[in-house]
């Protein structure tokens, strides 16, 4: 038995109970999900899906999957009813890179354009950037935020009008304000675009009723299970029921191969969580404390950007303070508090250094964190940045 690598672990859950964890992506799963993604469903095999006459699909390639197609039909079944819908499901995505690969592989050809948020506006590598696969293959084109920091739908709207993209996608990373997705359908419909939401970071607030839902308006949604939802990593595609069969290929055998049914228990075991009223109750938790931790720092005269937020996360602008994003999360990591630097829009830093930190309460409010915890916390940073100085920065700031 390698004592090394339980070593390594023993070290880890000891950094993860000691500090105080605001990356916004992350969050800590129950018991149950860490004992699905820890079982013996990890030694098999199961490439293709569980028979269904209905989708035409050939089934399962190896043998031995009486159980484990049944395991996928009820993790299926169960994301349904999570967010109360009849969309097709997915649940073999690895990553939520992997479902926007395959979402992709679906439904275009490469050099195919797609209309999505910019990246330094808070859009994920996997919508256009140009070191990723997407930015690689597709002709991106992309809409902004306006100087307050909100989507401009009108400049969107426009853009598609000209542009006539294949695909509108909407969704990000570092967005604190609700999505309007309806804004986007409407210019996916009035200029013939496919429309694709990737909810990886609000999925949670979704299934929770506390964002507006996708469900209905897009035609292809992905998530990761891992954020807001609460889950193992991994991710999730749904689509309306006439594009079944081009994402389950574009899934398997487009680009992946065998599922990983340990992780599709563990998915399944976070969609039974999700389905309690403790769920809603959290999250309704995790949106309240994230006002409470913005509002917060508003007092203390910072600037957060579009001046608050409408979900679990925030943004800090330190543009005022001279201060770079990734001094103050160094910093704040000797201090044992995890967060990461962020671009703020019309940053003029570079992406390795940024003009700002994205803060969540995802995480925290799981470990049972209440606003009032998180308003102290919001002052422990505050006293930090006051030990900065912004002047060792000034060669950044050219760079
Ligand atoms: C996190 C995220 C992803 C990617 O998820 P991974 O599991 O890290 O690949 C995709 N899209 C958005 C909007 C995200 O925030």
């Amino acid at each position: 038995m390698s004592s090394r690598v339980f070593d390594y672990i023993a070290q880890e859950e000891q950094r993860q109970q000691t500090t105080v964890e605001l990356i916004a992506s992350e969050n800590f799963v129950s018991a149950d999900v860490l004992r699905a993604v820890g079982s013996c469903l990890t030694n098999k095999y199961s490439e293709g899906y569980p028979a269904r006459r209905a989708l035409g699909n050939q089934g399962r390639y190896y043998g031995g999957c009486a159980v484990v197609d049944q395991l996928e039909e009820y993790c299926i079944a169960r994301w349904k009813e999570v967010f109360h819908t009849d969309y097709h499901v997915n649940v073999q995505p690895h990553s939520g890179s992997s479902a926007n690969l395959a979402a992709y592989f679906a439904l275009l050809q490469p050099g195919d354009s797609i209309l999505s948020m910019s990246l330094s506006n808070g859009a994920h590598l996997t919508h256009g950037s140009p070191v990723n696969f997407s930015g690689k293959l597709y002709d991106m084109h992309f809409y902004d935020v306006d100087e307050n920091g909100f989507i401009d739908y009108d400049a969107m709207a426009r853009m598609a009008r000209t542009l006539r993209p294949k695909l509108i996608l909407a969704g990000a990373s570092a967005y604190s304000r609700i999505i309007d997705y309806r804004r986007f359908a409407d210019a996916a419909r009035e200029t013939g675009a496919l429309f694709m939401v990737d909810m990886a970071h609000v999925a949670g607030l979704v299934a929770a009723d506390e964002h507006p839902s996708p469900f209905g308006l897009a035609d292809v949604i992905t998530t990761t299970t891992h954020k807001t939802l609460r889950g193992p990593r991994g991710g999730l595609i749904f689509c309306r029921p006439e594009l079944a069969k081009r994402i389950d290929s574009a899934v398997f055998p487009g680009t992946q191969g065998g599922p990983l049914q340990h992780v599709i228990a563990g998915k399944a075991v976070a969609a039974e969580e999700a389905l309690t009223p403790a769920f809603r109750t959290y999250i309704h938790a995790v949106v309240a404390n994230s006002r409470a931790m913005a509002d917060e720092f508003t007092a203390m005269g910072y600037k957060v950007v579009t001046g608050g937020t409408d979900n679990h996360m925030f943004l800090l602008d330190l543009t005022d303070t001279g201060l770079t994003g990734k001094q103050v999360q160094e910093a704040l990591d000797g201090a044992g508090i995890t967060l990461n630097k962020n671009c703020v829009p019309g940053d003029r830093r570079s992406p390795f250094q940024t003009s700002g930190v994205r803060i969540g309460t995802a995480a925290m409010t799981t470990r049972g964190y209440t606003a009032e915890d998180f308003r102290r916390v919001a002052h422990r940073i505050d006293a930090m940045l006051r030990t900065l100085s912004p002047a060792e920065n000034a060669a950044d700031k050219r760079a």
